[in-house]
């Protein structure tokens, strides 16, 4: 509906492409060009531990043999820690970031305090402990404040701007998101205060993807559903760093054998494009998840006939 749209792909070199992932990079791609948009690939290799050398370069060269190029040049976040390090120095300067002297023992034993064990998704929900200062403790990390703080305890912060401060946080954040539907969630209550930048120094991936989504002026993002559960800290951050929130679309996950998630952690098996036959192959698969049927002759072909499925199916919001 609008030329103004522009989307992304937005892949972790963390190895090459999987069944699972080429369903995100070609809805992604699809929903660009049903909206007549622009479609931008973004490598997020803030994660250094994770990613694996050379990686990005496979991932680029299966994402063209698939007849997926992008638009304009490849983003890569590692070359964009000065712009991360802006957004956190605002969140900082409005009272919404703060430094936190816990390790992981730390939370443990504060939410067993409280007699929480409960771990959500292997992460804890933090229990506020720096929130009112770090008491001589020494900085570990920076969390984003979900919720807001009282007076006494703004009082108690250092370098505390009182005029700056964004007062109203509203942790229940709601959106309808194009195929899962209306979604909310309690981020103070299901998450917490999340991390911006972690006790290792690398930047955390809400903060990254927040900061580029905007640089990159994107309107619609389109990713698999297993992210999902992030999107609300990223509307928070959105939020306090004053960015528009594009429209999100959270496509099925393709599973593995044992039902779980097909991901690189667990052994998915990079796509094949050593041919077109292949690699149309590939996109076949991806296309079915998506609820898109087979097609024959060359990749392009098979794409322009998606194209239309696609915007048949899917574009009725224009949102
Ligand atoms: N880099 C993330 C991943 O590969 C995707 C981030 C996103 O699409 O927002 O899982």
């Amino acid at each position: 509906m609008t030329t103004a749209y522009v989307g992304r792909f937005a892949p972790s070199p963390t190895g090459p492409l999987h069944a699972g992932s080429l369903v995100a990079a070609l809805a992604s791609w699809l929903d660009a060009r049903a909206h007549a948009g622009r479609w931008l690939v973004r490598i997020e290799d803030v994660d250094t531990p994770r990613c694996v050398a050379g990686a990005d370069r496979i991932i680029l060269a299966q994402l063209a043999a698939c007849g997926l190029t992008p638009d304009e040049p490849v983003m890569i976040q590692s070359r964009r820690t000065d712009c991360y390090q802006r957004a956190l120095d605002t969140l900082i300067a409005a009272g919404q970031a703060y430094p936190c002297a816990c390790s992981r023992k730390d939370i443990e034993d504060a939410l067993a305090v409280r007699g929480i064990r409960r771990p959500r998704h292997a992460e804890l929900v933090y229990p506020g402990t720096c929130r009112d200062g770090l008491h001589g403790r020494r900085a570990r990390a920076w969390r984003f404040l979900t919720q807001n703080r009282q007076e006494k305890e703004l009082q108690a912060v250092d370098g505390y701007n009182k005029s700056a401060i964004e007062k109203v946080v509203n942790p229940l954040v709601t959106w309808q998101d194009r195929w899962l539907g209306a979604q909310q969630q309690d981020v103070a209550a299901q998450v917490g205060d999340f991390v911006l930048k972690r006790a290792d120094g690398l930047w955390a991936y809400q903060l990254a993807v927040v900061v580029d989504d905007a640089a990159q002026g994107i309107t619609h993002v389109v990713r698999g559903a297993d992210l999902a559960d992030n999107t609300p800290r990223q509307m928070l951050l959105q939020r306090a760093l004053r960015l528009p929130t594009p429209a999100y679309l959270h496509t099925p996950l393709v599973r593995g054998a044992n039902g779980d998630k097909l991901s690189k952690q667990n052994g998915a098996r990079a796509i094949d494009t050593t041919s077109s036959a292949r690699s149309l192959q590939a996109l076949v698969a991806a296309a079915a998840v998506l609820g898109l049927p087979p097609q024959t002759g060359s990749v392009a072909e098979a794409l322009a006939a998606w194209v239309s499925a696609w915007r048949h199916l899917y574009n009725s919001d224009s949102s």
